[in-house]
């Protein structure tokens, strides 16, 4: 006989920044929450990625509004969950004057709002840049926490705070209210909302296919600490061609026609730099993006190494820098930058289909509550 696992208003199943996302609003709305995850603790996208919430080159229309409401709560949650902020903003350093001409386009631009250009003095002024340097873009709207200490803190904090309930080392393998059967028995739930990342197949598979995602592996690094300290956190021209936030940008084609005669080895890695600063000074670099349906495990040096040469082309590091730590971080990829599904009627199908889930989960999670409980959207309108 099945175990009971008792019963609750709302289970979730997955506790990586989606599902946790998730049982704030619904803790929030007074909902009882159980979350559910297969692991011992968050071990996915979620703290693998650069705890970068960027507003600045998000896609315009969803993607920039939820990052924008999704910043504001990561804003209010940190403190109240002891997550430290450990940097705020985003310096875009423009090796090429192409790079400086989207840059400024974009600053001319609706999204450009707070943004400010930097001149090669300026950026010479912060005393962490290379040489040489065409200028940058300075944007004040994002902010960066260690995804690994982060992770663990929401969750306790959601415990703490509102009751939400954790069954780790749990896998789910049916999700049908108000049965929840799982490998320890069976929990009682009204609603649930299903945020399994890359697992496509185990809960709801068809409803997954029709948005035909495939899995994008990616190489991180860290490096150790300068000796110097990040104003922000770091991106370059590679960029600017993969936010899809400056795809207006007229001068875009220049930039990638150049882009392409001089570094197209790391534009066909799926290249492109993001640099975050972590409390003891170490950084953390990356990140490139592969795709397929079975990413492989293995982490070509040439890779890391093309994304270790546009670090150094862009910042001022040692000479014998070398990493200190690497990791593959996977995340679904597909049409659309994410999907709230309703393969039944009080279950949600929630999943972010590229690299911005720390950027919007908790606008996204706003939004399913929405369709499935009719919790009004905060800033809805704005
Ligand atoms: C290297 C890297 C860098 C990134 N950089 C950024 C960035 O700078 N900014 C940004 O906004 N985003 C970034 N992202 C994207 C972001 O990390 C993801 O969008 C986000 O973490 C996805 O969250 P998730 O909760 O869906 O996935 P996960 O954190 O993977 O959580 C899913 C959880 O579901 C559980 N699960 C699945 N199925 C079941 C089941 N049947 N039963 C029980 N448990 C189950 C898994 O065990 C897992 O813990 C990056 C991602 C990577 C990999």
């Amino acid at each position: 006989m099945s175990s009971d696992l008792g019963q609750c208003d709302l289970a979730i199943v997955g506790a990586g920044i989606v599902g946790l996302a998730h049982a704030l609003a619904a803790a929030r709305a007074g909902l009882s929450v159980t979350v559910l995850d297969r692991e011992a603790q968050a071990n996915g996208a979620s703290i693998r990625n650069f705890g970068f919430v960027t507003v600045t080159g998000q896609q315009a229309g969803d993607t920039w509004r939820r990052a924008r409401r999704a910043r504001d709560i990561w804003v209010e949650v940190a403190p109240k969950a002891g997550i430290p902020v450990l940097h705020r903003g985003l310096v875009l350093a423009c090796r090429r004057p192409e790079a400086l001409l989207v840059a400024e386009q974009f600053a001319a631009g609706p999204m450009g709002e707070g943004c400010r250009l930097l001149s090669p003095a300026d950026m010479a002024g912060f005393g962490v840049f290379a040489e040489g340097l065409a200028g940058g873009l300075h944007s004040p709207h994002e902010l960066r926490v260690e995804p690994r200490i982060a992770l663990p803190k929401l969750a306790a904090w959601l415990a703490a705070e509102y009751g939400v309930r954790f069954l780790w080392r749990t896998h789910v393998r049916e999700v049908a209210p108000p049965r929840i059967e799982t490998s320890a028995g069976t929990l009682r739930a009204a609603r649930a909302v299903v945020a399994p990342c890359n697992d496509f197949l185990t809960l709801f598979p068809e409803a997954i296919a029709a948005y035909r995602p495939v899995r994008c592996k990616l190489h991180m690094l860290r490096l150790p600490d300068p000796g110097w300290r990040l104003p922000a956190a770091v991106m370059s021209d590679l960029g600017l061609v993969r936010y899809l936030g400056y795809a207006e940008a007229p001068g875009l084609a220049a930039l990638r026609a150049r882009l392409e005669a001089e570094q197209g080895a790391a534009l066909a890695d799926g290249i492109h730099l993001i640099v975050v600063q972590s409390a003891d000074g170490s950084l953390v670099v990356g990140d490139s993006h592969h795709y397929s349906d079975t990413p492989d495990p293995f982490m070509p040096g040439g890779v890391d190494q093309r994304i270790l040469d546009e670090a150094r082309a862009v910042l001022r590091l040692p000479n014998d820098t070398a990493p200190i730590e690497r990791w593959i971080g996977e995340y679904p990829s597909a049409a659309g930058p994410a999907f709230i599904a309703a393969p039944l009627p009080e279950v949600r199908l929630a999943m972010v289909t590229s690299g911005t889930g720390m950027s919007t989960a908790f606008a996204l999670a706003e939004e399913t509550l929405n369709s499935l409980i009719g919790l009004p959207i905060p800033d809805a309108a704005e």
